[in-house]
């Protein structure tokens, strides 16, 4: 085997590829645990991000989920403008069967160790009860109860980020970011789906939902007056903007073909299938996409707040932050005829840049 391609070479290369600052690899045999921490960049501030815990099928699979979602922290953190790092945990593994307090706690041990250069919170596979277990042996995690000194259910907060960037989208589509008469369909209507419903009908909004769970689907519906549509429905009504609040990758190929929306904006993590590709697709058909992981930012200025002890009202401040951020992509993006996306990645990209220079010059 040629040495350039031994798998330690591979996994290096990989990181200096994507600029990752550090890997750690944890292994437990008392518990089982077996787990990987990524740290893509601190020049901000500490690294933040979940712990997913998830059954992959290597490590190889494992280990390229926590280097791309940790680098997607990177640039969340920085243009929401708030000082972390991006970072990410795995834990490999099936939450439902592998899960208890040692593993978790064991988890909180290798965390420690990184002495604060990363906090983590839940994810999917992981929930508030082991952030607790994570809370016992250290410091460095948010999400915990609001019992705890938590700062609680993200959701609320994620919803309004993502109604202010709808509003600043309709506000460069229409020239005013009043939303009466507006329609939106709101594709999963959960946690933060179902918040985003009521703030749109607070304004008078003609809404539409959908959600596979069909009894929740009547019974948002019928509480907030919002008309329910099947999912097949979704990417041939005329609306004005579809939210997606469930899934990644429903606009690609497919759906980019048939849909009649002037605007995109929801909380959904990494809508687009394929960034360049269908960034700039949507740039051509002229369709105004609001990039997700700045809209739907709340829920981790949420857990700012909660490690810098800020309040309520300062999450909400920061939060309202969504709404110039957003329009500033918009500009550079018209400015540039670049996708909005990819407007998005250049002003992170600049603020940690600023950053940096900044700190090495004292
Ligand atoms: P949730 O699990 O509470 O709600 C998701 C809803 O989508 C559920 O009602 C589910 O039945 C529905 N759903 C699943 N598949 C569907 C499909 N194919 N079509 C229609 N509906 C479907 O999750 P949530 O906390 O509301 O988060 C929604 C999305 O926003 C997720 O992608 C999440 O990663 C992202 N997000 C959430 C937060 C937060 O603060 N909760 C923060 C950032 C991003």
């Amino acid at each position: 085997m040629p040495e350039n391609s031994s798998p330690i070479n591979s996994v290096l290369e990989q990181l200096s590829l994507s600029g990752h600052k550090k890997v750690v690899f944890c292994n437990d045999p008392d518990t089982g645990l077996k787990a990987i921490i990524a740290i893509h960049d601190t020049t901000l501030g500490p690294a933040i991000g979940g712990t997913r815990m998830w059954n992959y099928n290597s490590e190889a699979e494992a280990l390229e989920d926590v280097l791309r979602l940790s680098k997607g922290m990177t640039y969340k953190a920085a243009i929401t403008g708030i000082n972390l790092g991006g970072g990410k945990a795995v834990i490999i593994g099936d939450s439902r069967k592998q899960k208890s307090e040692a593993l978790m706690r064991s988890f909180g041990r290798f965390i420690k160790n990184l002495n604060g250069e990363f906090i983590t919170a839940e994810d999917v596979g992981t929930t508030v009860k082991d952030m607790e277990y994570i809370r016992m042996e250290t410091q460095h995690v948010t999400g915990v109860p609001e019992s705890l000194g938590g700062a609680g259910n993200p959701a609320p907060y994620t919803a309004k980020g993502v109604f202010l960037g709808i509003k600043a989208c309709v506000k460069e589509v229409f020239g005013t970011d009043m939303l009466a008469g507006r329609s939106v369909v709101v594709q999963g209507i959960g946690n933060v789906g179902e918040h985003l419903v009521e703030l749109l009908r607070q304004e008078n909004v003609e809404v539409y939902v959908s959600d596979i769970n069909q009894d929740r689907l009547q019974v948002v519906a019928s509480k907030y007056k919002a008309k329910p549509i099947d999912a097949d429905k979704i990417f041939t009504i005329g609306a004005d903007i579809y939210a997606p609040c469930a899934l990644g990758a429903t606009v690609n190929d497919k759906t980019i073909k048939t849909m009649k929306f002037a605007i995109i904006a929801g909380s959904a993590n990494n809508q687009l299938a394929d960034e360049q590709k269908h960034g700039q697709l949507l740039l051509e058909k002229g369709i105004l996409y609001a990039p997700d992981y700045l809209i739907n930012a709340g829920g981790l200025i949420n857990c700012y707040s909660e490690l810098t002890g800020y309040g309520k009202k300062r999450t909400i401040q920061l939060t309202e932050n969504i709404y110039e951020a957003t329009k500033e992509v918009i500009k550079l993006s018209k400015s540039e005829n670049i996708p909005t996306n990819l407007a998005a990645s250049r002003i992170a990209e600049k603020r940690i840049e600023d950053i940096k220079k900044i700190k090495s010059s004292y």
